[in-house]
């Protein structure tokens, strides 16, 4: 919660090593210094196969991809997006940077993903009031997919285009289909805390082409195809680098492995909390699809005798890194005055969740000391 400089365990640290430093040092050496060269056509070629779309457009980050979809949609002023509350700020944000109105949806309780019948409160709410909705956003919450079956189907019957904020599920799947594959587009990031890294980073991820070859000419400042430096339209300077593509095709080459290890971690949680009265785990028993990005605790303190704001203290004290889970949009003050569904769920999760260490650089013994951490605290 507080920085605290004696951490020795933290919550998502990145994890590369000498399969990292080999693809960076031969990306330098082979010239290719810039936001252009062949590791970052093949990243994009090999995470599109591996999601199972047709094109992917690397940017410098998740929410640089949020940005220009919005803005290849024409997504602007007058408009509403539906999102939801429960996430992290650049959803929002990139919503803003293009002038439309978020409009926050709550969430599940079991899962803290949008829920269904909420989005279609708001829709009906927005459609009575005359609102012009072009797009919606969920979010895939700490690495498990949202209920795509039911969201894709309230979207499809109201018109609306689905932007899916894949960001944190990278590698995870729904009903056997990948994250990352759904609606009419989606983002994930690299980012130095997220499942796989390009230290920053993020792709553009959709199965049409004109959006993915505008976006990628909006992010290199929209230039025309001409030799000399002509432009029609107002452009981004949002490209990823083609050393850090390197990293992410090194990263890429790992991410079953690090996933492998990131869902043990879940699994001894799982153990740990087995028996603790008034705990669970974010996201529900089912976790077969997920990711496990991160993995986050709810806590009933009227069962369990503690809090998280204990838990978490205690865990500082014992150099271990917790966070508390996304504070919900609708409570940020940078949001004061913009609306939508309510209904408390996102704030009893954001006062009752604990995000523990679940990163896949993390040692066994790393874990042991978490593990004794936690028990010395929660006896
Ligand atoms: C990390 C994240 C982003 C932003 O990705 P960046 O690559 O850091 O810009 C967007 N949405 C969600 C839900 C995220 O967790």
């Amino acid at each position: 919660m507080t920085t605290h400089t004696n951490l020795t365990v933290l919550l998502s640290a990145p994890d590369t090593g000498e399969l990292e430093q080999e693809y960076v040092l031969r990306a330098m050496q082979s010239g290719w210094v810039a936001p252009a060269g062949p590791d970052l056509t093949a990243f994009e070629e090999e995470v599109a196969q591996r999601v199972g779309v047709r094109h992917a457009v690397g940017l410098s980050s998740g929410t640089a991809a949020l940005h220009l979809a919005l803005v290849s949609w024409g997504v602007g002023a007058g408009d509403v997006v539906p999102c939801s509350t429960f996430t992290f700020a650049a959803t929002v944000n990139a919503i803003r940077y293009v002038g439309a109105e978020p409009h926050f949806v709550d969430c599940d309780e079991e899962t803290g993903n949008m829920s269904p019948a909420l989005l279609e409160q708001a829709l009906t709410e927005l459609k009575a009031a005359g609102k012009n909705v072009p797009v919606i956003v969920p979010v895939d919450m700490l690495g498990k997919c949202v209920d795509y079956t039911a969201i894709l189907n309230i979207a499809e019957a109201h018109g609306a285009r689905v932007f899916c904020d894949a960001a944190e599920s990278f590698g995870a799947t729904y009903d056997g289909k990948p994250a990352g594959s759904f609606g009419d587009a989606s983002v994930v990031s690299f980012n130095g805390n997220k499942i796989m890294t390009t230290s920053g980073g993020g792709m553009l991820l959709t199965n049409d082409g004109a959006l993915a070859a505008h976006v990628k000419k909006l992010s290199t400042q929209a230039r025309e195809p001409v030799p000399h430096y002509e432009h029609t339209e107002v452009g981004y300077n949002y490209r990823l680098s083609n050393i850090l593509a390197a990293l992410g095709r090194a990263q890429l080459a790992r991410l079953d492995e690090m996933l492998k290890r990131r869902r043990d971690w879940r699994e001894r949680y799982r153990e740990l909390f087995a028996n603790a009265p008034g705990v669970r785990i974010l996201g529900g028993a089912d976790d077969a699809g997920d990711n496990c990005w991160l993995t986050a605790i709810v806590v009933d303190p009227d069962l369990s005798a503690w809090t998280v704001q204990e838990l978490s203290a205690a865990l500082t004290e014992a150099g271990v890194e917790s966070r508390p889970v996304w504070k919900p949009m609708h409570l940020q003050p940078v949001c004061k005055g913009l609306n939508g569904v309510i209904d408390g769920t996102s704030e009893r999760l954001f006062e009752h969740g604990l995000t523990l260490p679940s990163g896949s650089a993390m040692t066994y013994d790393q874990f042991d000391q978490v593990q004794s951490a936690i028990m010395k605290a929660t006896e």
